[in-house]
């Protein structure tokens, strides 16, 4: 079968190969033919080195599919099932899944390092344990969440990380109270769906920061109030707080520089959420002056910070309703040719379809 391939971490130029075999099916696993895919910044990320990740790999970690086949043992699923292909999944034992806090669940990170795929030059890894830029993938059971037969698959494949990542953050981690004051920095799929998550909430100001116009641009229709560049974020918040800073500010990009500017900009006893996924050696400033008498509020939001199938059954609920826009999100806003070229590729033929919503 064919997949999009990563030779070297460093290199920016997927290749599509059809020499792949999808390894591991047996008990406890499933087959999953993969029908949509979204390219989430986490694998740009993990092709440049930012986030660990062993190669060659099929990058990819937000997809949606049907059940090929179910090995012993498996009973939430069965062959036919259109499902979520979950990149964290929830073991249910383990306390992080007892609290309810299942994006904190390490089980599905007991087999990184074994690869998902493999073809007569040797093994391939799947990014995260699974690795979506595939025509089949096999992964635990755990990792395939059913789906109601009205959510397209392109939908579905957003879900599976960037919408829940940023919806989750407003409403899980950060919790924004309606009438607050609301900065994004960092406006690809995951800060739009913050945007939209503080706008559910009814945040009366949600200013969205990005240096890409086009991004800026799409901000403003999925809920923004307004859209600055990086460098007129000053005078935003002179204008919008009076200088204060903002009630919420969400950390989007995964830098330390971001995370510096987002905390300055968040007011005195404000919540700064940080969402991006950065670098182990990237580390961020603050001194112990500042952190204990600015009481500002330093909120880490990973995976939407909260039960991961419910907060899938939310998103779905929100876009069912018409109170999110997802079908706005499925389109090409980026152009990284080393991957679009690959993906273009993958989806001729109606193998794949691709979400591209970095
Ligand atoms: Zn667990
Ligand atoms: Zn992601």
């Amino acid at each position: 079968m064919r997949a999009a391939v990563l030779h070297e971490i460093g290199q920016d130029k997927l290749e599509v190969l059809d020499d792949i075999e999808a390894v591991g099916f047996g008990p406890g696993k499933v087959r999953i033919r993969v029908r949509a895919t979204g390219l989430c910044h986490s694998d740009v990320s993990a092709m440049n080195g930012v986030l660990p990740q062993p190669a060659p790999f099929v990058p990819g970690h937000e997809g949606a599919g049907e059940i090929l086949d179910v090995g012993d043992g498996v009973t939430g699923v069965k062959q036919g099932d259109r499902v979520v292909i979950c990149w964290l999944p929830a073991c249910g034992t383990c306390p992080a899944c007892k609290r309810g806090q299942t994006e904190l669940c390490l089980a599905g990170f007991m087999n990184a390092g074994t690869p998902n795929f493999k073809r007569p030059g040797g093994d391939v890894f799947g990014f995260a344990g699974t690795g979506t830029f595939t025509e089949e993938v096999v992964v635990g059971a755990g990792c395939a969440v059913p789906i109601p037969d009205d959510v397209p698959f392109e939908i579905a494949a957003l879900i599976g990380c960037g919408v829940t990542t940023g919806l989750g953050a407003a409403i899980n981690t950060a919790d924004v109270e309606a009438g607050s004051s609301v900065a994004v920095i960092g406006c690809g799929g995951v800060g739009i769906s913050a945007i939209q998550g503080a706008r559910l909430r009814g945040a009366s100001q949600i200013v969205a920061v990005d240096p890409v116009a086009s991004r800026r641009e799409a901000a403003l229709s999925f809920g923004a109030t307004e859209a600055v560049a990086p460098d007129a974020l000053d005078d935003a918040k002179l204008r919008i707080t009076a200088g204060e800073g903002f009630d919420y500010v969400f950390e989007v990009v995964g830098k330390s520089a971001t995370a510096r500017t987002a905390y300055e900009t968040t007011r005195r006893g404000g919540t700064l959420c940080i969402v991006g996924a950065g670098a182990m050696d990237d580390f961020l400033q603050l001194n112990m002056f500042e952190l204990f008498f600015d009481e500002k509020r330093i909120l880490p939001s990973m995976y939407g910070g909260g039960d991961v199938v419910r907060s899938y059954e939310r998103a779905i609920s929100l876009w069912r309703s018409g109170r999110i826009d997802l079908e706005g999100l499925i389109t090409h806003r980026v152009k990284l040719a080393g991957i679009n070229d690959a993906l273009a590729q993958m989806r001729s033929g109606e193998a794949l379809r691709t979400c591209i919503e970095i």
